[in-house]
């Protein structure tokens, strides 16, 4: 089973990455500021029971953390004790989230939770430059990196041998910049000729192929990256 676990809402944009961001576009259009971080009604989610006792989330759920926030937000610091003791509490389950501020990451023993992972997300060559001399050191069970939005063609080159696996992806909306499959074509190569899992998992709303711009929507941009990883093999 895999369970959205948003335990905090609202987030800072960081990096070129967050222009277009999705959180802030669905908040705008309720009138939300989503620049105020709040702790959400499901902020206990991984440890609710049912009536007779036994947890609602069965064991083996796997806990997608944080899609409405950054895990590593400086407003979180004291809730994510709380979080980190369910994470604790359920190491019958996984939890996964990704974040855009690794330097923070330092903040917790990640020794201490096997069960959680954390992915560092960079969008281009100066951000990924940036973060990995932050993620690559920690003493993290598993390293994986997800290029996306990419914005520009990249170099894994330097970091390639240090990570247990990387995916990419486009970006959506209205206003989307273009993602080239030649970089994605070039990213597939690397992990492949240096034996690491790679998945391409969605194309996002403009995708440029053999020099040629494809509006994709919405709905098919999973789908249509699925399709594209055939030709990356
Ligand atoms: S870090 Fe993530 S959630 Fe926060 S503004 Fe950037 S893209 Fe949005």
């Amino acid at each position: 089973m895999e369970v959205i676990y948003n335990c905090w809402h609202g987030c800072h944009k960081k990096s070129e990455g967050c222009l277009n961001c999705y959180v802030f576009r669905r908040d705008e259009s309720i009138g939300k500021d989503t620049n105020i971080v709040t702790k959400t009604a499901s902020f206990a989610l991984p440890v609710r029971r049912k009536r007779d006792g036994s947890y609602k989330y069965p064991s083996g759920t796997l806990f997608m953390m944080c899609f409405s926030s950054d895990f590593f937000l400086e407003e979180a610091d004291e809730w994510r004790k709380d979080v980190l003791s369910y994470i604790r509490e359920r190491s019958d389950c996984r939890f996964y989230c990704i974040t855009k501020r690794p330097e923070r990451i330092k903040l917790i023993d990640v020794r201490e939770y096997p069960n959680l992972t954390i992915c560092c997300t960079c969008e281009n060559q100066k951000r990924l430059n940036e973060r990995m001399p932050y993620y690559l050191p920690l003493e993290l069970y598993r390293k994986e990196i997800i290029l996306e939005p990419m914005l520009e063609e990249m170099d894994l080159a330097p970091y390639i041998n240090d990570l247990d696996a990387v995916s990419l992806g486009g970006e959506s909306g209205d206003n989307a910049r273009p993602l080239n499959f030649d970089w994605v074509r070039k990213i597939a190569g690397q992990c492949r000729k240096a034996g690491i899992p790679f998945h391409f998992h969605q194309t996002g709303a403009n995708l440029i192929k053999d020099g040629k711009l494809y509006r994709i929507p919405r709905n098919l941009q999973h789908s249509q990256a699925a399709k594209a990883m055939k030709l990356l093999r």
